[in-house]
């Protein structure tokens, strides 16, 4: 396998053994991709025709796939096991630094687009917009919501996107379509990593969540909204959000979620945010409140998908020990637990996702016009989910970024 770079203008061409192209249910045998400018050109297949004087890259034996996509991550927070403790004592010129590593390490396990729903100081943005410092190797591409608008000393309230009453909110969500965000997320329920905030718990109103929304679209935003509680999930959708993260139903005793909410959040075609993907190693550092659910969680979750609700897989990196940021390869598991089978596992984590950050048509596709995110990986990921984590190769807008050895899983696959 070679890496080196394509000079500017020149055409290349990956080959491989066969192709998932983000939206079908089959693979495309021995493929080859045109790209020239960082943009796939041409897709064909076997026996296609070569394009004179175009740099041939062969993958013999890999599977080429759209470069994931995570929906939720926060490259602000280091997946320590304190992760507000550490932010609190990093100031904006090194937690910058620390992010673009982060969003570096999440490239290297083959996640070619991330949607940060979190950060402090629009540091995401200013990532997203000027890349990393000086020639460093390069970034995923980043969609960015900024610091989530909260209720003060409410969830999160330490990344400084508190705000109240109907003025105030509306002026947030002013101040962040001013300053670029791709999205505004909303913290309407408590959370589990601030104290002081329960998860089961509301703490932005109904009425609140209206506001925001209301004032969002009329810039053109869209919302999605952080709810852990039954009832924030069902104020969140009738605010009309366009997305919920977590979705969870906890309550203080377990998990309830109500049928008809499920079926309203199916028919309203609401972005889920489910958030999956954890380290194996680190089960142990996963929240009580949601570990002592997860049975609970999983029957929700499949009643979700039964229902045909848009789901869609963001990881929540950075959050904890068992979230590091190149966790998403390990999402696929989670997701057949619910009911997805293989090709819509892979569908949720290539073109469904980039639908949810707003990029349906440029990433998530192995087709003419979109990006060249690919990767290539070891073995058929329809017929073993688990092939995503032997990564081989990884492109961004069709340049090769070595991959972490052996991908996510390091020695453990090799
Ligand atoms: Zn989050």
């Amino acid at each position: 396998m070679t890496l080196e770079a394509v000079p500017a203008g020149a055409l290349m061409v990956l080959r491989a053994a066969a192709l998932f192209d983000g939206v079908s249910s089959t693979l495309m045998a021995e493929p080859s991709v045109v790209i020239a400018d960082g943009v796939i050109t041409a897709v064909h297949g076997p026996a296609g025709p070569l394009p004179a004087a175009a740099h041939v890259v062969d993958l013999p034996g890999f599977t080429l796939m759209p470069g994931l996509v995570d929906t939720h991550v926060h490259l602000c927070f280091d997946a320590t096991g304190d992760p507000v403790g550490h932010l609190a004592e990093t100031d904006d010129g090194v937690l910058r630094e620390q992010m673009a590593e982060a969003a570096r390490r999440a490239l290297r396990a083959g996640v070619t687009t991330v949607r940060d729903l979190g950060d402090r100081g629009y540091l995401a943005l200013d990532l997203r917009d000027h890349g990393p410092a000086g020639g460093a190797d390069p970034l995923p591409a980043i969609v960015a919501a900024g610091p989530p608008i909260t209720t003060p000393g409410g969830h999160c309230h330490f990344l400084g996107g508190a705000a109240s009453g109907e003025a105030g909110l509306r002026a947030a969500v002013r101040e962040r379509a001013e300053r670029g965000v791709d999205v505004i997320k909303v913290m309407a329920s408590g959370g589990n990593i601030t104290p002081g905030s329960l998860a089961h718990e509301p703490q932005l109103s109904a009425g609140s969540l209206r506001v925001i929304v209301d004032e969002a679209h009329r810039h053109g935003l869209p919302v999605t909204a952080h709810a852990h509680s039954a009832r924030s999930i069902a104020d969140a959708v009738a605010a009309r959000v366009d997305g919920i993260e977590h979705a969870t139903f906890i309550t203080a005793e377990g998990v309830d979620a109500p049928e008809a909410l499920i079926r309203d959040i199916a028919a309203r075609r609401i972005a889920v945010g489910w958030t999956v993907g954890r380290d194996p190693g680190q089960l142990q550092t996963v929240p009580p409140q949601i570990a002592s659910r997860m049975a609970a969680l999983i029957t929700n979750r499949r009643r979700l998908y039964e229902s045909g609700a848009v789901l869609v897989p963001g990881s929540d990196a950075g959050v904890t020990p068992a979230k590091p940021h190149d966790v998403l390869p390990y999402a696929p598991e989670e997701l057949a637990a619910a009911g997805l089978g293989p090709a819509e596992i892979l569908q949720a984590m290539t073109s469904r996702a980039a639908q949810a950050c707003g990029l349906g048509r440029r990433k998530g596709r192995i087709a003419p016009g979109f990006d060249a995110d690919i990767i290539a990986v070891d073995g058929n990921p329809i017929d073993d989910l688990a092939a995503i984590r032997k990564l081989r190769a990884v492109y961004i807008a069709g340049r090769p970024v070595l991959p972490a050895p052996g991908g996510p899983d390091g020695s453990k696959e090799r």
